[in-house]
C-alpha cells in the first residue's frame, strides 16, 4: 500500500520558525502500536526474568548467606546447603515463568481454522452463537472473537496479552494463570532478597528513591544499588500487579465469563448448578455452578494443582473450545 506523503501547506513559507515547530509537533503521532506495545511487553519480560535469575545468583544470595552466616556463628556447611537450595529455588521460579509464558505464547491451537469453519451444518441456518467474521472470511463458534492483533478469531478469546504477544483464550487461559502465579512468586521472591540486601548495605532510608538518588550522584553510595533500589520496586509492582490479574482471573473463571462477557455483563455461557449438564431444572433462584465452570476452563482442579507444582506439563481440558451449550 503507497503511503500518502505528507504535504507542507501552501502557507509553509510564510510561517515562523516557532509556528513550524508547532505544526511538526502536532503532525506527530505518539500513539504506540499494538504491535510496537507487544514487542516491548516480550522484551519486559524476557529482560526482568534474566536479571532476576542473575542478580539472585550471582549476587543477592551468595551475599545474603555469608552474612547470615558471619552473624550466626553457623558452620560453613549447612550455610553452604542452604545457598545451593535457594539457588535452586530461584532456577526453579524463573524456569517456571519461562515455560508457563512459552505455553502462554504458543496461542496457535485457539485459532479459529478452515476446518472448524466449515464443519458447521448449516441445514437450518448458522446455529446458535456462530457469526461470520468478515476478516477472517469465516464463520466463528460461540464467544471467539476477531484479535486485531494477532488478525485472527481466537477460541473463548478472553484478552491480547501484550506480555506473551498472543491472545489468551480458551487452550491457554491456565497457563496464563500459572504464568501470572510464577511470576508474582519470583517478584515477590525478588523484592525480599533485594529488599533485605539493601537494607544491610545502605539502611532503611536508603528506600526513599530520591535519597537514594542524592547519595549515587554524589557518591557515597553505588551506582548498582540505585539499579537495584529500581528493580525492587519494579518488583513489588509486578507482584501486586500480577494478584489483581489473577484475582480478576478466577473471578471471571468462577462465574464462567470471559473478560468481554464479564464487562458487558453476560452470563449466557455460565454452568448453572442442577442436573449433569449443569442445568437448572424447575428451581426459581438458577445457582452458578463454580465448580464446573472451572473445570471448563482449567481442567481437573489436581491437575491444575499438579501444574502449578511442576510448571513443565501441559493440563488437559474437557471440551474443545467450539461447541457451548446456553
Ligand atoms: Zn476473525
Ligand atoms: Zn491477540
Amino acid at each position: 500500500m503507497a503511503v500518502a506523503k505528507r504535504r507542507k501547506p501552501a502557507n509553509w513559507n510564510n510561517l515562523t520558525l516557532k509556528e513550524k515547530y508547532q505544526q511538526h509537533w502536532e503532525s506527530k503521532s505518539f500513539q504506540p502500536s499494538d504491535q510496537s506495545i507487544t514487542r516491548f511487553g516480550k522484551g519486559f519480560v524476557f529482560v526482568n526474568t534474566v536479571s532476576l535469575a542473575v542478580e539472585g545468583f550471582a549476587l543477592l544470595l551468595p551475599h545474603y548467606f555469608s552474612a547470615a552466616a558471619s552473624v550466626k556463628g553457623s558452620d560453613g556447611n549447612s550455610a553452604n546447603t542452604w545457598l545451593i537450595v535457594s539457588k535452586l529455588a530461584t532456577v526453579y521460579l524463573c524456569l517456571g515463568t519461562a515455560f508457563q509464558w512459552w505455553y502462554l505464547h504458543d496461542g496457535s491451537a485457539d485459532k479459529v481454522s478452515k476446518s472448524t469453519s466449515e464443519g458447521i451444518s448449516q441445514d437450518e441456518g448458522l446455529p446458535q452463537g456462530w457469526l461470520f467474521c468478515s476478516t477472517c472470511k469465516l464463520y466463528s463458534p460461540p464467544r471467539s472473537h476477531h484479535c486485531t492483533v494477532c488478525n485472527i478469531c481466537v477460541l473463548k478469546r478472553d484478552h491480547h496479552c501484550f506480555f506473551s504477544g498472543s491472545c489468551v483464550g480458551y487452550h491457554n487461559q491456565r497457563h496464563f494463570i500459572i504464568f501470572l502465579f510464577y511470576a508474582c512468586v519470583a517478584s515477590a521472591y525478588g523484592f525480599f532478597m533485594q529488599g533485605a540486601y539493601l537494607k544491610r548495605e545502605e539502611g532503611v532510608s536508603y528506600f526513599i528513591a530520591l535519597l537514594a538518588m542524592w547519595r549515587t550522584m554524589t557518591r557515597q553510595s553505588r551506582c548498582l544499588h540505585l539499579v537495584l533500589l529500581l528493580h525492587f520496586y519494579l518488583c513489588g509492582i509486578i507482584a501486586v500487579a500480577c494478584v489483581s490479574f489473577v484475582s480478576w482471573q478466577f473471578r471471571i473463571i468462577f462465574r464462567g465469563q470471559t473478560s468481554y462477557e464479564a464487562v458487558k455483563g453476560f452470563t449466557k455461557y455460565c454452568k448453572i448448578r442442577g442436573d449433569a449438564d449443569g442445568v437448572e431444572k424447575g428451581n426459581k433462584k438458577p445457582k452458578i455452578w463454580y465448580y464446573g465452570n472451572f473445570v471448563s476452563a482449567c481442567g481437573s482442579p489436581l491437575e491444575f494443582l499438579f501444574c502449578i507444582v511442576v510448571p513443565f506439563v501441559k493440563t488437559k481440558l474437557p471440551g474443545d473450545g467450539i461447541k457451548w451449550t446456553t
